[in-house]
């Protein structure tokens, strides 16, 4: 799961969204957290303040979880930091949390694509990423470095821009 903010404490808020996940309790377990990086914004809106990124791995009870319930429950989370949905696109956000694999599942429905449509994109995405799944092969059989070194950015310490 990808997590970001750019409203507020950035590094405060993905810990809040972790810590309200925690809450749902033995279902899911925690993995590697990545490093918490800044990144400049993507997407068509440019002026708005750097964000806080991050990626985690979750270890989910498949019996109990299927992916739009997760998703249904991420989303809420996201409400309940005071989210409003669809009210900010492509704008500042206090939190906002993607499913970026959810194991081998693929699925286009409305609410849910699986692998997350954007990810392969995203250097914010795949720098983190690297961290928690650094054995990680795509579908198309190239790695994470692989994916990156193909995208135009950089990464200074904790600092991801791309062009
Ligand atoms: P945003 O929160 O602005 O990134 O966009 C969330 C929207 O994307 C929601 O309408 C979701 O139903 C949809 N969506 C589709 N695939 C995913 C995914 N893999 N993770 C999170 N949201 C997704």
């Amino acid at each position: 799961m990808a997590l970001g903010s750019n409203i507020g404490d950035g590094e405060a808020n993905i810990n809040d969204a972790l810590t309200l996940l925690e809450d749902y309790g033995n279902d899911i377990s925690f993995g590697a957290l990545s490093h918490i990086y800044r990144t400049d914004p993507q997407g068509d809106v440019k002026d708005q303040p750097w964000f806080s990124n991050a990626v985690v791995r979750l270890e989910i009870a498949s019996d109990v979880w299927a992916p739009e319930g997760f998703l249904s429950t991420i989303q809420a989370i996201e409400v309940k930091m005071g989210r409003l949905r669809g009210m900010d696109p492509g704008g500042p956000r206090i939190i906002d949390l993607d499913l970026l694999l959810f194991g081998d599942t693929e699925m286009d429905s409305d609410y849910l694509t699986l692998p997350h449509p954007r990810m392969l994109k995203r250097a914010f995405v795949l720098v983190p990423l690297r961290e928690v799944a650094p054995k990680l092969v795509f579908k198309d059989g190239r790695t994470i470095d692989q994916v990156l070194s193909g995208l135009n950015y950089t990464l200074d310490g904790l600092n991801i821009a791309q062009k």
